[in-house]
C-alpha cells in the first residue's frame, strides 16, 4: 500500500500544522490505516506492537470531530493503569492545545467529588481506569453517556476477558447505538475477537503484519 501523509488522510491543516511542531510529520502504518476508516464511521480494531503510534490512530479522528463539531461530542477513553490515562490525556491536549479542549482524566486515588465536579462540567475527552468509571456512572448522576460518539479501549486485550468485564460490559450497555467503537491492543486475542459481537456497526480489524528480524 502507497504510504499516505497527513494531508492525505484529510486531516484538518490546524491539526497537521500542531502535529508539525511536536515533530510528527508522517503517519505510521497503524494511523494511515485506521484513520480513514474511524472518519468512514466503522468500528474499528488496530492491532500492532507498543510504540506504533496506536494513540494518534485514535485520538487525531477524534480530535478531527470535535473541531468541526464541538459540541456534538464526547468521547471516553478506557485504559487499563492510571499512568497510561495521565499519558493519552497528555497526547489529546498537546495536538488539541488552543482548541480550549476540555479533557479529564477518571482514575482511582481522587475524590469521587472532585470528579463528578469535573464530569458535570462536560469534558470533550474523559480518559478513565474501568473501575472508577463505573463507579461514576454507578453511584453518581454526574455521568450521562447518551452524548457519546466515541467509545475507545485501549489496551483492549487488558481490558477484555479478565475482570474488568463486568464494567466493560455494563458501560458498553449504556452507550447510545450510533457511537463508534474503537478497540487498539498490541495483540490480537480471542476476546478481543468476541468485542464483534457486541459492535453494532462493520468492524474494521486492521493488524500490523509482524516483521521477522
Ligand atoms: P502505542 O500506543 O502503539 O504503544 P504510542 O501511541 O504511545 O504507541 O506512541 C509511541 C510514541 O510514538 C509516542 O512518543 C508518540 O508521540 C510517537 N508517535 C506517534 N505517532 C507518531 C508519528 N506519526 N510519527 C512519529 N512519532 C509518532
Ligand atoms: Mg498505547
Amino acid at each position: 500500500m502507497s504510504v499516505k501523509s497527513f494531508s492525505q488522510l484529510q486531516l484538518n491543516p490546524w491539526i497537521i500544522r500542531q502535529l508539525k511542531n511536536i515533530g510528527i510529520l508522517e503517519p505510521t502504518p497503524i494511523q494511515q490505516n485506521c484513520i480513514p476508516e474511524i472518519f468512514s464511521g466503522k468500528d474499528v480494531i488496530g492491532v500492532a506492537k507498543t510504540g506504533s503510534g496506536k494513540t494518534l490512530a485514535f485520538a487525531l479522528p477524534i480530535l478531527q470531530h470535535l473541531v468541526e463539531d464541538p459540541y456534538g461530542i464526547f468521547a471516553v477513553i478506557i485504559t487499563p493503569t492510571r499512568e497510561l490515562a495521565h499519558q493519552i490525556g497528555d497526547a489529546f491536549s498537546v495536538v488539541g492545545k488552543c482548541m480550549n479542549l476540555r479533557v479529564s482524566i477518571i482514575v482511582g486515588g481522587v475524590e469521587m467529588i472532585l470528579q463528578g465536579q469535573e464530569l458535570l462540567k462536560k469534558p470533550h475527552i474523559v480518559v478513565a481506569t474501568p473501575g472508577r468509571l463505573y463507579d461514576h456512572l454507578s453511584s453518581c448522576n454526574t455521568f450521562n453517556f447518551s452524548k457519546i460518539k466515541y467509545l475507545v479501549l485501549d489496551e483492549a486485550d487488558k481490558l477484555l476477558g479478565g475482570p474488568f468485564d463486568e464494567e466493560i460490559y455494563g458501560i458498553i450497555k449504556t452507550l447510545p447505538s450510533n457511537r463508534q467503537m474503537l478497540l487498539f491492543s498490541a495483540t490480537m486475542t480471542d476476546t478481543l475477537d468476541q468485542v464483534k459481537a457486541v459492535a453494532r456497526k462493520e468492524v474494521f480489524l486492521w493488524q500490523e503484519v509482524a516483521t521477522v528480524a
